[in-house]
């Protein structure tokens, strides 16, 4: 196929730029565009609108567009061209779609339907994004049948950036198509149709969010998490007041609720980065933040959500704690922590009443006198 053909041929000897005697990356500036770069935010874009069309599919359902790169930013090493369906996602950076991918060392391109990788790293920071965003495909897989000559699961981009790597774990079911192939455009046209029928089953099974899927977060995977994005303050603002309840898991963890990391980090990040129970209390540094690794603790655990109309996962009902300190509320005698669960208490009363979190100290000792699964 013409278009193929020639992203793989012009994309990467158009990737650098001599600036004042000095190659680096191409920067996308206004006004300032390759022709290359019209093949994938315009032809090719075209070209697919056409194909979906063709399937007999209402395109007004569809948001069909491709880029190299944001504006004013240097050029991207994944160009792609997606194919959203406007009930699903609006955007790249979540939900799942169908899209054409160019891997970066522009051997091979993939038709591959997908997940927007933005939305796992804001949620779980990049390290546990990129697992997660696997998890996912690996239960979408689990209801839909692989066509023959599809790649089930994972695919390779040889990508060296954290979204590469997303698209890389984030594949559900997607196609190959080498550089040193001859693609037909019947073949490719096929193929679409095939990956618009698997997005179209994927919605009839699952719905339109796949995280709503997602297993309950391990307790490494949560305190991991919480810690990487307490490293960068989140930019959304939490609204003051009582909170809604959250979601249940809807897997193999059903019947628990969801745990935000974001909350826990908000938490962590209130703390300081150390031990509500002692602030000298030592801990290790954690290897990927380089800040005080510290954990994330409901003070009115999870499990007791069934009891309250609001939600119990806020900063407010969070404490950070040293590891020594966690592993006590969960597993010592009640007699030898109850003094630090009064002060912890004590400290978050007012806070916990003004989310509307209506806990007595008796009525906590008698959780804390009972089993505490959760983090
Ligand atoms: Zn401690
Ligand atoms: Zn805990």
């Amino acid at each position: 196929m013409l278009e193929l053909d020639r992203v793989f041929a012009e994309y990467l000897p158009n990737s650098e730029e001599v600036v004042a005697g000095e190659k680096s990356r191409r920067q996308l500036l206004p006004g300032k565009a390759a022709d290359i770069d019209a093949v994938i935010t315009q032809r090719l874009p075209e070209l697919l609108t056409t194909f979906v069309e063709e399937t007999g599919r209402d395109i007004s359902r569809y948001r069909v567009y491709g880029s190299v790169g944001q504006l004013n930013w240097t050029l991207a090493y994944i160009p792609w061209v997606a194919i959203l369906r406007r009930d699903i996602t609006r955007s790249t950076e979540r939900g799942y779609y169908v899209v054409l991918l160019f891997s970066q060392d522009m051997q091979s391109c993939f038709l591959s339907l997908n997940q927007g990788f933005t939305q796992f790293r804001k949620t779980f920071g990049e390290k546990i994004g990129k697992k997660k965003v696997l998890q996912v495909a690996n239960i979408a897989l689990q209801n839909l049948a692989v066509p023959e000559g599809f790649i089930a699961g994972r695919l390779s981009l040889s990508a060296s950036t954290g979204l590469g790597e997303g698209y890389e774990n984030g594949a559900i079911v997607s196609r190959e198509y080498s550089a040193k192939q001859d693609v037909s455009e019947a073949q490719f046209r096929a193929d679409l149709a095939t990956l618009l029928g698997l997005y179209d089953q994927l919605e009839q099974k699952l719905g339109p969010s796949l995280l709503d899927h997602l297993d309950l977060l391990s307790s490494d995977d949560y305190q991991e998490a919480a810690n990487e994005i307490a490293k960068k303050p989140p930019a959304s603002v939490l609204t003051a007041g009582a909170k809604p309840r959250p979601d249940k898991v809807l897997g193999k963890g059903a019947n628990k609720y969801k745990r935000d990391p974001e909350m826990a980090a908000l938490a962590i990040m209130a703390a300081n980065h150390r031990c509500e129970i002692d602030e000298d209390h030592e801990t290790f540094t954690s290897r990927r933040t380089k800040q005080p690794f510290v954990e994330a603790h409901h003070l009115v655990p999870m499990q007791h959500q069934d009891g309250f109309e609001v939600s119990l996962d806020v900063p407010e009902n969070i404490v950070a704690l040293c590891p020594g300190c966690h592993r006590k509320l969960h597993h010592a005698r009640f007699g030898d922590f109850k003094s630090l669960l009064q002060k912890v208490f004590l400290a978050r009363e007012s806070q916990l009443a003004a989310r509307s979190i209506m806990v007595g100290l008796p009525a906590l000792n008698d959780i804390y006198k009972g089993d505490v699964d959760e983090d």
